[in-house]
């Protein structure tokens, strides 16, 4: 059964060499983008490449002001420090994410909460973050706190995992109920919607990459995404080191970050952004192809988007009947020309996570030993 799986990606993408999980698509703009940035001499902080990739971005996403980042962990870190989060608060999140989510609440002195997904989003459930806030959370004047720890419990970061939308309706009406400011980790979701709507304009902030291996790249880089118009020239200030603006003069206002993107990988953004959609309806074919071919193997399922979505399908992913299934499918696969990988370890079982508050993990632990990811690069 494997080998015909082996097969089958060797044919979609038309190779019996080793196919990759994930490489990025150079077959636009690019190289014209490069050479004007090269020849205009504002490879560095400044220059049109920057505002353009920003203006595109905002347009599409719908987001009122879009800021770049030098990528998406320190734009994570950004966002959590424009929603108000400070050290010693909590931030809840899923255990079944990325270790760049947590690090970036780690770099504010947080301390995150990991809560479970829904099986049918792979992101956090809305009804984990209630239950766990029913048992340990109260209310006071306006603020939120954990009544075992005491600590300020301020913000929910949910991810929108492999490009899959979180219950994003459900989520806002339980941090609203909670008086908890919502910031999505959509690194992975560039061009996945929730009920028309894209993903990371629905929180205070949003958050996506454009490191090498997402959907589209600028080599590293990422970008925050406000519906408040004010907040987000705030951020462009934070990220530019805070200077107040002025022919000559040097003056900072605040403790500000050196977290531009710069103009020479705006470039290439601008350039992979023109060919977004056409990399978007490529990858849902790709999947729609698996869907098909999985639909024949009972003991494999292909995981699709969820209701009312439409996601980017970033990472394609199935999920095997059991931890041994998984083991033996990565095996032969990686064994035989085809990359797969099982998902990251969770959150709660890395060593420096490893005193931090959890709730019931029994979804993220019953898909951590089923999922795996298999081939999604753009087919030429
Ligand atoms: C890729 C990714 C990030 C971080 O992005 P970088 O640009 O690599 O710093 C953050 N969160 C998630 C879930 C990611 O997949």
């Amino acid at each position: 059964m494997y080998s015909e799986v082996v097969k089958f990606v060797h044919n979609l993408y038309g190779t019996e060499d080793v196919v990759p999980l994930h490489v990025p698509c150079f077959n636009g703009n690019e190289k014209k983008y490069l050479n004007e940035c090269i020849d205009s001499t504002y490879v560095s902080s400044v220059g049109k490449f920057v505002d353009r990739f920003e203006e595109m971005v905002a347009e599409y996403t719908g987001a009122k002001k879009a800021v770049v980042c030098v990528n998406g962990t320190n734009a994570l870190h950004m966002a959590m420090m424009l929603v108000g989060v400070d050290r010693d608060d909590e931030v809840i999140t899923q255990a079944l994410t990325f270790v760049a989510t947590c690090n970036a609440i780690h770099y504010i002195g947080a301390h995150p909460v990991f809560l479970d997904v829904d099986r049918d989003t792979l992101g956090l459930s809305p009804a984990s973050v209630e239950n766990w806030l029913v048992k340990n959370a109260e209310l006071r004047e306006g603020n939120c706190y954990n009544i075992h720890s005491g600590r300020r419990i301020k913000a929910c970061v949910p991810m929108h995992t492999f490009g899959h939308p979180v219950h994003l309706d459900e989520l806002i009406v339980v941090c609203q109920k909670y008086h908890i400011e919502l910031v999505e980790d959509a690194a992975e979701s560039l061009g996945s919607f929730y009920k028309g709507k894209h993903t990371g304009i629905f929180g205070k902030v949003g958050a996506v990459s454009f490191n090498g291996n997402k959907t589209i790249t600028t080599g590293g880089g990422g970008m925050l995404l406000f519906q408040d118009e004010e907040l987000g020239k705030f951020a462009k200030h934070l990220t530019t080191q805070a200077k107040v603006p002025h022919r000559w003069e040097f003056v900072h206002d605040h403790i500000g970050f050196n977290y531009r993107m710069p103009n020479i990988n705006a470039a290439l953004g601008c350039a992979q952004f023109e060919n977004l959609n056409d990399f978007l309806a490529n990858k849902r074919n790709t999947a729609e192809r698996y869907r098909t071919f999985f639909s024949c193997y009972p003991n494999i399922e292909f995981f699709s988007e969820p209701k009312d979505c439409q996601s980017n399908y970033w990472l394609n992913a199935v999920l095997l009947k059991n931890k041994n299934a998984q083991q033996d499918f990565l095996q032969y696969t990686n064994d035989n020309g085809v990359m797969t990988r099982p998902l990251w370890e969770l959150m709660s079982r890395l060593p420096m996570f490893s005193d931090a508050q959890c709730g019931d993990l029994t979804n993220s632990e019953w898909i951590a030993d089923r999922l795996v990811n298999i081939p999604s690069s753009v087919i030429l």
